[in-house]
C-alpha cells in the first residue's frame, strides 16, 4: 500500500489501520478465525509502505488466495468495518472493539498506530481524486 502524499506518521497509521482491517474482515469473509491471517508491514522508501497479509498455517490456508479472488468486496468490507454505524462514528475515534481493536492490534494501538478517522479519509481522497 502507497501513500504517496501524507506524512511518515499519517501514513504509518494508515498502513496499520487498513492492514488491521483488512486481517479481521477477511476472515470474516472467509469465514476463519482472525488468527488465521496473518499481517506484517514494512516501511519502504520514503512514504510508502507495504502490507503483508498472508495465511497463519505452514503451507497456508487458501484464505488469503480466496480473498484475492474477491478483493473489491475484501477491500468494501474493511473500509466498511472501519465506518461501522452512526454510533461508532461517533464514539470511535482510532479504534475499538467495534472495528480493528484486538488482541493482534492491542501493540499497535498502544504505540498510535492504529486511526481509523485518517484511514477513512484517506480513502475519502483517494475516490474524489
Ligand atoms: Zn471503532
Amino acid at each position: 500500500m502507497l501513500t504517496p502524499y501524507h506524512s511518515r506518521d499519517i501514513g504509518d497509521r494508515i498502513a496499520h489501520t487498513l492492514g488491521h482491517a483488512l486481517r479481521i474482515s477477511g476472515a470474516a469473509i472467509v469465514e476463519a478465525d482472525v488468527r488465521e491471517i496473518s499481517l506484517s508491514f514494512e516501511r519502504g522508501v520514503g512514504d510508502q509502505w507495504c502490507i503483508y497479509l498472508f495465511d497463519s498455517a505452514p503451507g497456508g490456508s487458501g484464505h488469503i488466495a480466496s480473498l484475492l479472488e474477491q478483493q473489491e468486496l475484501w477491500v468494501r468490507k474493511a473500509l466498511e468495518l472501519l465506518e461501522g454505524d452512526a454510533i461508532h462514528q461517533e464514539r470511535c475515534r482510532e479504534a475499538c472493539l467495534a472495528c480493528v481493536l484486538d488482541s493482534q492490534s492491542q501493540n499497535d494501538f498502544e504505540q498510535g498506530k492504529l486511526d481509523r478517522a485518517i484511514a477513512l479519509e484517506f480513502f475519502g481522497c483517494k475516490v474524489s481524486v
